[in-house]
């Protein structure tokens, strides 16, 4: 196939096989956020440029080199949102729905785009879970985030494969004094920084502390630490979330360094990563920016939220065996039909089979092949039972009920009771 006439590398599509897998994730997470009160929000997936150089930061990786951006017709520079938040608050703002200190619990689920170099667990087109939160300024929120994320872990049976680091990157007026102090220090130690963090050093210092480069990192070993200088307030509420974790019993780890590579985080940082998935062991990222609503123009607005990676969790699932038994099964009952009439009385019976069982997956296949090749079908979809409408059936008004998965012998089974007979032995969910 030509080239032009294939997908984007790093966009993938999303196959038939793998759609199960992602809606039950999505479909878990989605529940969940329902049941602790969020409430869904749908933003487009472009937006002007300028929004995402205003939030994120000019000198972060993803305004430097990571964004789609093209002009519309008209001239105006438009980007493919690269993440969830800034669009976020770009609508509420927009709306006015966090005026006057409303509190908004907001979640959303699409596609993201960053161009970065494809590979297992990193791509193009990639997909988030994110959440923002509104007007509340404790670290009862931040914990109840956490909380969430922690118990979504939980049913999906990932809770041994996950890791929760924290820190508190404190207020812009202690970044700002920490900054300074680190800037100075590693000045000092120039020529021991690659070459990527001696730019850093320049743009947005902190970063330099979550470079890879090993000889940085031995240099980073003496270097001022953030915590000695937080903030009183950042440092309260800091103690407030390591208490309500405890409280709750969720491990976590203090991770100094983690700094997070958008800029307008504030207080708390956080991640959950796994050694399951090689280089890519960020499956959910998320932190405080209480300064961002009003640096985006809108009056002083705390915020607290994150963003799960859908693909390196899918994959996690997978990794780990953790891919429901029923997942693999899409189909409960499989009817064939045979010759014309009875193709016919096929629909309207199990139209009325639908009407009766909503929830019913009931694939039917009429005219479709010899009775072998139909029952090949029927056996290979899955389902539980074939049912089978030939024309001695027709003329007795009944079909032949079999059971595909050795549960018993093939009954005759008359149309009137069919639905109920199907309601005992299908499993609905
Ligand atoms: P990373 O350090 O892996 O580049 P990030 O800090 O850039 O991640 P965020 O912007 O915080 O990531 O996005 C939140 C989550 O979205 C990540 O933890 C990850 O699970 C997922 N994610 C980010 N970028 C990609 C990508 N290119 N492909 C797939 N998933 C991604
Ligand atoms: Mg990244």
């Amino acid at each position: 196939m030509s080239k032009s006439l294939q997908a984007i590398r790093g966009m993938n599509d999303i196959l038939p096989e793998q759609t199960p897998l992602w809606r039950y994730f999505e479909g878990t997470v989605a529940r969940l956020l329902d049941n602790y009160g969020y409430r869904q929000i749908r933003m487009p997936i472009v937006e002007f440029t300028e929004l995402f150089k205003r939030s994120i930061g000019e000198v972060t990786d993803i305004v430097e080199k990571e964004m789609y951006t093209f002009d519309d017709r008209n001239g105006d520079s438009l980007t493919l949102r690269p993440e969830g938040t800034a669009a976020c608050v770009r609508a509420v703002l927009e709306h006015g729905i966090t005026g006057g200190g409303q509190v908004q619990k907001l979640w959303y689920i699409g596609p993201m785009f960053r161009h970065e170099r494809p590979q297992k667990g990193r791509y193009r087109q990639f997909h988030q879970i994110g959440l923002e939160v509104f007007n509340l300024d404790g670290p009862d929120i931040d914990a109840e985030l956490i909380v969430m994320t922690w118990r979504l872990w939980g049913e999906l049976g990932l809770r041994d494969a996950v890791k929760l680091e924290l820190n508190s990157l404190g207020t812009s007026e202690s970044r700002g004094r920490y900054r300074e102090a680190l800037v100075e220090f590693l000045s000092a130690h120039l020529d021991k920084l690659d070459e990527d963090s001696q730019r850093r050093l320049k743009t947005n210092p902190l970063r330099v502390l979550d470079t890879k480069n090993a000889e940085t990192q031995a240099v980073l070993v003496d270097a001022p630490k953030m915590a000695d200088y937080l903030d009183d307030e950042s440092r309260v509420h800091f103690e407030g979330l390591k208490a309500r974790l405890d409280a709750v019993g969720i491990p976590y780890v203090i991770n100094p360094k983690l700094v997070r590579g958008l800029d307008y985080y504030s207080k708390t940082v956080f991640e959950w990563v796994t050694d399951k998935l090689g280089a890519q062991g960020t499956v959910c990222a998320g932190g405080r920016y209480d300064g961002l609503v009003e640096q985006m123009g809108g009056k002083p607005t705390p915020g607290v939220g994150f963003a799960m990676g859908i693909e390196r969790l899918v994959l996690m699932l997978e990794a780990l065996d953790k891919v429901p038994e029923e997942l693999s099964r899409q189909v409960d009952v499989y009817l064939c039909a045979f010759g014309e009439a009875a193709e016919l009385a096929a629909l309207s019976l199990s139209e009325r089979i639908r009407d009766q069982l909503p929830n019913l997956r009931l694939q039917i296949n009429a005219g479709a092949g010899s009775f072998k090749s139909q029952f090949k079908k029927a056996d290979k979809s899955g389902a539980l039972y074939a049912l089978i409408l030939g024309d001695d059936e027709l003329a007795q008004q009944v079909v032949g009920f079999k059971p595909l998965r050795g549960q018993g012998e093939q009954q005759s089974i008359a149309w009137d009771a069919l639905a109920a007979h199907l309601a005992t032995c299908v499993v609905q969910g």
